[in-house]
């Protein structure tokens, strides 16, 4: 039997980001990770500006640099309906969103994190791997029953944090319903190597016939892509050869530039995921707390799980330092924080799978007619804004399905 301030079971992102913070911050913490390494399983690996500020606020943005963390600094949106010359005309330079961040930051999931349980561990945290957590029990003793070995431990501590990822063992103890959306699209992904003509300062995003693309540089010729495509194709990219015609998807007229990822080679696994949004009304319970994917998902398509984890890992800490009071009513504001917060992403990702992530020629002419407007009336982009500065920097009128339909114009694909 061993007692702690805080058991976090989960070791990714949000579980070793908090118990980091926490043990610097003077915390007894137990530290619980299921895997013995960390495998690429097709995960966040772009860091919106946003979401560097939130490494900062939690003092881990040196660490992520250190690592190898990669600025990228321009953003182009090719399209179909125009000539590559056309998009790249208007490329955006991606440090304008927050002061003193260049632009998103790019790291290798696995990466980040061992470098962040290696931190937990140099701060003082109890740090498993190799855990297989028997049971969670909330209550007002709260308790996590595991196996380490051939020992198999009861732990106690005041607050249990669930950062176990989507499937999480934790919200299933609490008894958490897990909202979810329709889904969407499919959305694959897999790392590159050797594509050293793609400009590592550029990520690039494009919609052409059934496909769409995303291409995030991480630096040394490694770029981690995404393609989205229909409900219908399940078996698109299933079986043998699936990595190499998922890459050939991605030659488009569009992009010439994509002929650099049609050339790389397959540095990982390729996954594909369901798009959709996934949330819970109250992430609290007797005895805990749920962070990060635990709590509820944003749609990946725009790229906000890790700022999302981030900021959960701030007003979390921020709570647990400022007073003594661990109660779930010392987390109330956390929980309106974060309803408020995955509303209004779950907006922002519903008109950007929308119009980037439908097919078919009334998709096409929706986003033909789209680029124009915006074009004279920048308001019409204003979720790429949310996207890159955060979801607070939107009026509350924008997350309407009035606003959404202004964007779309009316066009449905
Ligand atoms: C295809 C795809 C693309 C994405 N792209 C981006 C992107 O570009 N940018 C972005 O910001 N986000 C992106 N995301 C989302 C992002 O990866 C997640 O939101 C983020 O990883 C969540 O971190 P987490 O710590 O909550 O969970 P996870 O990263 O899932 O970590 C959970 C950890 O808990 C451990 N664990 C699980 N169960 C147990 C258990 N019972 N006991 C002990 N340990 C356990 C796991 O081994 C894991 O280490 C993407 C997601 C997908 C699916």
């Amino acid at each position: 039997m061993a007692d702690y301030d805080l058991i976090i079971v989960g070791g990714g992102i949000g579980g070793s980001a908090l118990a980091e913070v926490m043990t610097r911050a003077g915390r007894k913490v137990l530290l619980l990770e299921r895997s013995e390494v960390y495998e690429d399983r097709v995960r966040g690996e772009w860091i919106a500006p946003w979401g560097v500020a939130e490494t900062r606020r939690v003092g881990l943005y040196d660490r992520l640099i250190a690592a190898g963390g990669h600025h990228i600094t321009r953003h182009i949106t090719y399209d179909e309906t125009r000539t590559p010359e056309a998009s790249e005309t208007r490329t955006l330079p991606l440090g304008i969103f927050l002061p003193d961040v260049p632009g998103p930051l790019c790291l290798g999931h696995p990466k980040h994190c061992q470098l962040l349980f290696d931190a937990a561990r140099d701060a003082g945290a109890d740090a498993r791997r190799g855990i297989e957590v028997i049971s969670v029990n909330p209550g007002a003793a709260p308790s996590v029953v595991f196996r380490d070995g051939e020992a198999e431990v009861t732990a106690t501590a005041r607050l249990i944090v669930g950062a176990d990822g989507r499937t999480s063992q934790v919200r299933e103890a609490a008894r958490i319903t897990l909202h979810q959306d329709t889904p969407h699209h499919w959305f694959a992904g897999l790392l590159v190597e050797a594509a050293e003509g793609w400009d590592p300062t550029l990520q690039a995003i494009g919609t052409e016939g059934d496909f769409g693309f995303l291409a995030f540089p991480q630096g040394d010729g490694r770029v981690r892509v995404y393609g989205g495509y229909a409900l219908d194709q399940a078996q698109r990219f299933r079986g043998p050869d699936a990595a190499r015609r998922f890459l050939d998807a991605f030659a488009m007229g569009c992009s010439p530039a994509n002929r650099q990822l049609v050339e790389g080679r397959p540095a990982g696994p390729l996954y594909s995921y369901i798009n959709a949004d996934a949330w819970t009304d109250d992430p609290t319970f007797e005895g805990g707390v749920l962070i990060g994917d635990a709590a509820g998902w944003n749609d990946p398509i725009i790229g906000l799980g890790l700022s999302i984890t981030y900021r959960d890992v701030r007003l979390v800490s921020d709570i647990l330092k400022a007073s003594d009071d661990w109660s779930r009513a010392a987390l109330v504001p956390y929980v309106e924080e974060r309803a408020e917060r995955m509303r209004r992403l779950r907006h922002a990702a519903s008109i950007t799978s929308a119009l980037d992530m439908e097919f078919g020629e009334a998709a096409a002419e929706r986003r033909r007619s789209h680029h124009e407007r915006a074009a004279a009336d920048p308001s019409l982009g204003l979720h790429g804004f949310v996207v890159m500065a955060g979801p607070e920097i939107a009026p509350p009128e924008f997350f309407t399905p009035e606003a959404k339909a202004r964007i779309l114009g009316g066009v449905h694909a």
